[in-house]
């Protein structure tokens, strides 16, 4: 039978996350207005409070798997804000360090923050195209990295970034390899926070490598398929943390028009709805069918381990659900909704990311067909 309550175990998660979403909401306003700040990794109201990331880990069989109930959590802690009250641990440089580190580099960097670099002025969506070098000098044992990623997060505030750079062999071919670069080595800098439409209270920056020169130990021997095999994990979250934006605003929208005696009758047909509650039934079902396959992706990462094909379609269906919803939300809520008197407008301008990194919606389309179709990424780009 299929059952999508959440256990006991889940809710208690859950309702933890919501309440502290709630009061890390009252932030977003001010780190909204001033992106040059970056945010502190705890807020002070975090005191004293469980963490719900942490907690999951210790509730094997309480819950309804770990992936599940991650994804779950990120939903709850974006219906405050980009900043939650805890800013998570870890980021993704992490994750490409845990799958193909040494035990020895795991030892060193394993409790660090480390951002991942892969995006440069010329390749985005294409990888391939980065032009970032790594040289080996045999004679000191080290590397030396030149060339500049952007719009990376966690920039000032992360202890290292995993950088994705091009090797050249003699003959001229081209490999990917990733290196660990820690904050205060010679020749790396972190440019200021970029200027964004939304989620400004993410910490995010440009790094520049001139003639970085890292030792030998800090070659993190992640290749092309390990570094992208992280965004399997990762994709389905950033869908979730659409859907936690856009849900907060369908709340906000569902809220302000019950005020003028406005509410969907869930239980009656589509045919018999007005105008605009058949407009909120269907963005309700836009938002669970996007929520169902995100929760899909992480329910087989849960039995089967990382899921390609499932977390681009949660990464697509989430993107694109949470740009039709706010969009529409504030057509509804009308021209109050973009005055700062409430986030209506912000929400609208944080939902946007989540159909932008990690892969925007075209390209997960593309994955999706390649992989439906029986096409390589040569005969369908
Ligand atoms: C706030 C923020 C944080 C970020 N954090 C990081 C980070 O931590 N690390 C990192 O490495 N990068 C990061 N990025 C970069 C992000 O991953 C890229 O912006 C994203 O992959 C898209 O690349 P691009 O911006 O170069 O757009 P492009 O690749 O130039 O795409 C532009 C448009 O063309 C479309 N398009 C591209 N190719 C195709 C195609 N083949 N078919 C159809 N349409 C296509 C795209 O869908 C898009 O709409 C971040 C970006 C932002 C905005």
């Amino acid at each position: 039978m299929i059952d999508f309550e959440l256990s006991d175990g889940d809710k208690t998660l859950v309702n933890e996350a919501r309440e502290q979403a709630l009061i890390a909401r009252n932030y977003a306003r001010y780190y909204d207005k001033h992106e040059d700040e970056v945010p502190p990794r705890e807020l002070p109201e975090a005191q004293g409070r469980p963490d719900p990331f942490a907690q999951r880990l210790l509730m094997d069989g309480e819950i309804s798997g770990k992936a599940v109930v991650e994804a779950l959590l990120h939903m709850e802690f974006f219906r405050g804000d980009v900043v939650p009250l805890r800013i998570p641990r870890i980021s993704l440089g992490n994750y490409v360090l845990e799958s193909v580190g040494s035990p020895e580099q795991i030892e060193k960097w394993g409790k660090s923050r480390i951002a991942i670099g892969i995006t440069e002025p010329g390749a985005g969506s294409d990888p391939s195209r980065i032009t970032t070098s790594a040289i080996y000098d045999q004679a000191a044992d080290e590397w030396i990295i030149n060339g500049e990623k952007i719009f990376i997060t966690f920039a000032e505030d992360a202890d290292a970034v995993i950088v994705f750079t091009k090797l050249k062999n003699k003959e001229g071919r081209s490999s990917y390899t990733t290196f660990l670069v820690e904050k205060g080595t010679p020749g790396f800098s972190v440019g200021p926070q970029v200027k964004k439409m939304g989620i400004r209270a993410e910490d995010t920056a440009n790094l520049i490598f001139q003639d970085c020169r890292v030792p030998g130990f800090n070659h993190v021997k992640a290749d092309f398929k390990a570094v992208f095999e992280v965004f399997n994990f990762s994709r389905p979250i950033v869908a979730a943390f659409g859907l936690g934006t856009s849900r907060a605003l369908l709340d906000f929208t569902l809220e302000k028009l019950a005020e003028v005696g406005i509410t969907p009758d869930y239980r009656s047909s589509i045919g018999t709805q007005s105008a605009i509650t058949e407009r909120l039934l269907r963005l309700e079902a836009e938002y669970e069918a996007a929520w169902l396959a995100v929760m899909r992706a992480k329910w087989l990462e849960d039995r089967k381990g990382r899921v390609k094909v499932e977390a681009s379609m949660a990464k697509a269906m989430g993107g694109m659900a949470a740009r039709k919803i706010t969009q529409e939300c504030l057509e509804l809520l009308g021209p109050v909704s973009l005055t700062e008197a409430d986030l209506a407008e912000k929400w609208f301008r944080d939902a946007r990311i989540s159909d932008i990194y990690e892969g925007p919606g075209e390209v997960q389309r593309l994955l999706i067909a390649r992989h439906l179709l029986g096409y390589s990424q040569e005969e369908l780009r």
